[in-house]
């Protein structure tokens, strides 16, 4: 059988469109994907959507691309109308990773595959396929950063150092990974008393931060600053992202961090976003963990291509992600952590963001 971008070609080739039919038997060029993707307050979520579109326009592919704005409400009405419209696949970023099941089924009424993308959807059984990152792996390689920056690798009997920690937003199902990933490994230092969390503030129920909003990371980071150092300096912040780390940057420059005395803590983050980097490279910000939005939106739309051919995507794990209805078949790509040393080679030479944009 032609794949649709086989099939795309030849249409094309020969000035044609396709002959119509069921769900399965449509070309390219007759089938839409409905993209639902949570904001647009962070650029990943913007290059993540503009990716998608162009991967899925290669292959002859309609889309339908929108943004819920961090609204769980909206969003639902999106992928409402966008199963109206008879869309033939969706690809979904979940705001609220429980708010879809609903939605979902009158999707698999209408023979609307899904594929969750980035984020997994829960809780219903209607999630057909997953484009992710190792998550896990993120945490990891955030706290792993911590703990080689303040010299405590290796059993190097060094410390106290203090630590707070932040994590992401409680209603997306990846905080919970990141968490676990970064708690498994800073957990040894903090009962070895290497690291102090002076806050007391180590369950995940505390430290998570609504639709990972910067400004709501910076009053926690304020209040921190306040009542649990005073006089004294915080070493390290475990941040889960870089609009979280912005934030919390913006509490410690008020509090008089950043000069010779009160050096910054170790701060890290994720996305690579172009305003993370410049702090980077300013010696604010000290790490990130960059995760190629550009290699995820193929992955989502090589999966989306497949389902509507009819054929079974390729999956690198079946084991990992499970709904709580269903483990998920998984395509899994691998972050990198990224600082001053490395970003001119992960970052800049790979194209993902031009060294103009960094001046
Ligand atoms: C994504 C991160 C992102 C965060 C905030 C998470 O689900 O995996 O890349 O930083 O959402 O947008």
């Amino acid at each position: 059988a032609l794949t649709a971008s086989a099939l795309a070609l030849a249409l094309t080739a020969c000035g044609q469109s396709g002959t119509g039919g069921s769900k399965e038997e449509k070309s390219a060029e007759e089938s839409t994907v409905g993209i639902a993707m949570p904001t647009k307050s962070s650029e990943r979520w913007i290059a993540d959507g503009q990716n998608m579109v162009a991967e899925f326009k290669k292959l002859g592919y309609k889309t339908d691309l929108q943004y819920g704005e961090d609204d769980v409400d909206q969003q639902v009405s999106q992928i409402e109308n966008m199963i109206t419209k008879g869309v033939d696949v969706l690809v979904v970023a979940a705001i609220d990773g429980r708010a879809l099941s609903d939605v979902l089924r009158q999707a698999a009424d209408q023979g609307v595959k899904v594929i969750s993308y980035d984020r997994l959807i829960l809780g219903s059984p209607n999630v057909d396929y997953y484009a992710s990152f190792d998550n896990e792996k993120v945490g990891v390689l955030q706290a792993t950063y911590i703990i080689e920056k303040l010299g405590l690798k290796d059993g190097a009997k060094k410390g106290p150092f203090t630590i707070e920690l932040f994590a992401g937003s409680p209603d997306d199902n990846n905080t919970r990974y990141f968490f676990e990933g970064a708690w498994k490994t800073l957990k040894p230092f903090i009962d070895s008393k290497q690291l102090v969390v002076r806050s007391g503030q180590t369950k995940l129920e505390q430290i998570t931060t609504l639709r990972w909003d910067g400004g709501t990371a910076q009053k926690r980071m304020d209040d921190l600053l306040t009542k649990a150092y005073g006089s004294e300096g915080v070493d390290a912040v475990l941040s889960p992202y870089d609009g979280i780390s912005i934030g919390i940057l913006s509490a410690l420059k008020s509090d008089g961090y950043g000069t010779a005395a009160k050096p910054y803590p170790v701060v890290t983050g994720q996305d690579a976003e172009v305003a993370s980097v410049k702090s980077i490279i300013a010696g604010q910000q000290t790490q990130t963990v960059y995760k190629d939005t550009r290699a995820l939106a193929k992955q989502a739309v090589q999966m989306a291509d497949a389902v509507l051919n009819d054929k079974k995507p390729e999956v690198n794990d079946t084991t990992t992600y499970n709904n709580e209805i269903k483990v998920v078949p998984s395509f899994l790509l691998d972050p990198v952590s990224v600082d001053k040393t490395n970003y001119q080679s992960v970052l800049v030479d790979s194209g993902y963001i031009k060294a103009s944009d960094l001046k």
